[in-house]
């Protein structure tokens, strides 16, 4: 599927990054190893193209502390309190490229921003991405639902561009950086490479990034052994006194209200494969986890007047989607077995919409 991308399109951003010199890239709301890693890992290839290449990733929102130790992540500027900054690289930039987005809407109120820059500068814009139905608004647009991660795909687009005879530019190693970005969101897309992970190139890339010297077993204890006690007692608090079974449709639902949240002094990033423990009981094949958190400045336009969000996260088994409940029914969307969506209200609001609607789109048998 993705191992050719198509040679009109590859060499159509070739022309745009060939000319590049000011690059803003940015990735969706609440940043996870995929969004940063496809980011970061395009910033530094990019960099190491030309000395005097100045590239930015931006961000809606900030991205967890479990992915602060990405390598650059600490450049990465914040939308979410630091507009002027942003306007101003938006206002500057010669190319604008999108990872592990689908619409503007993901990126909350940075995609006005986005809009209006695209209307008024014509600033050329690619998008790499892995999610349904991609809105139109880039003028090159790499969409490939059925690939594992955004960063399989940065990588894919990588290596065309390099075999592009006529750009040599392009034909420069991938550094230590750029692959240690791109390994990561491959790794978290995939849970440890246990889900959307049959297929065996997938592992030939793999198998590339750590000849160019990425630990993968580091990355691994970053990213999913770097959790506070805090964050251990909450997930016994959800398991023992906030599981709901629903046994008839195969389903866990755990939700936690914001006072909760503060009795275990939580950060952004402990939620973090909650929603995937009920997966682990013998005939649940879906589950939900709910929270309320507090609306951003960057998430105003979406919010309504409410001060309240509830970010819903949602996983599945096989063949039982869960992105057409999260799009139905809370306005999100994702993949097949792993989507989520927002709703801007208090949560027992949400919790009624989930039960009365999961029986028309959960299986019972
Ligand atoms: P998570 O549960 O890890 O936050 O999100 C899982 C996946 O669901 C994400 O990779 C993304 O594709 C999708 N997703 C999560 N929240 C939203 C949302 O509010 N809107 C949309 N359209 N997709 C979402
Ligand atoms: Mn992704």
């Amino acid at each position: 599927m993705t191992s050719l991308l198509p040679l009109d399109k590859v060499r159509a951003a070739a022309q745009i990054i060939s000319k590049a010199n000011k690059v803003v890239i940015l990735t969706h709301i609440a940043p996870d190893g995929d969004a940063m890693g496809s980011s970061l890992g395009l910033m530094h290839w990019l960099e190491s193209l030309s000395p005097s290449m100045q590239c930015t990733v931006v961000v809606p929102t900030l991205y967890p502390d479990f992915l602060a130790w990405m390598p650059d992540a600490g450049r990465v500027v914040n939308y979410d309190t630091d507009i002027p900054n942003v306007l101003r690289l938006l206002r500057e930039a010669d190319t604008i490229i999108c990872t592990d987005f689908n619409e503007p809407k993901r990126i909350a109120g940075l995609g006005e921003r986005l809009t209006e820059t695209l209307e008024l500068n014509h600033t050329p814009c690619i998008l790499i991405d892995h999610h349904l139905h991609p809105a139109d608004f880039a003028d090159v647009v790499f969409s490939y639902p059925e690939s594992p991660s955004s960063c399989e795909l940065v990588w894919r687009l990588i290596r065309a561009l390099a075999a592009l005879q006529d750009f040599p530019m392009f034909n420069c190693p991938l550094s230590l950086s750029a692959a240690t970005c791109l390994y990561t969101g491959m790794m978290t897309d995939t849970g440890n490479f246990s889900f959307n992970s049959n297929r065996a190139d997938m592992y030939e890339i793999v198998s590339e990034l750590v000849r160019i010297g990425v630990d993968k077993d580091a990355i691994y204890n970053r990213v999913f052994n770097a959790y506070s006690a805090d964050r251990m007692r909450l997930v016994g608090y959800c398991l023992h006194h906030k599981m709901i079974i629903i046994p008839d449709y195969h389903a866990a639902l755990i939700y936690l209200k914001r006072k909760e949240l503060y009795k275990f002094n939580f950060h952004s990033g402990d939620a973090e494969g909650i929603v995937n423990m009920p997966l682990q009981i013998k005939d649940v094949y879906y589950s939900c986890f709910m929270r309320e958190d507090k609306v951003l400045p960057a998430e105003l336009p979406l919010a309504g007047g409410s001060h309240i969000k509830v970010k819903i996260s949602m996983r599945s088994q096989g063949d039982r989607p869960v992105n057409e409940f999260c799009h139905s029914v809370f306005r999100g969307g994702g993949h097949k077995n792993a989507s989520g969506g927002e709703f801007y209200g208090p949560i027992e609001k949400a919790v009624a919409l989930f039960n009365q609607n999961y029986a028309n789109f959960f299986l019972q048998s």
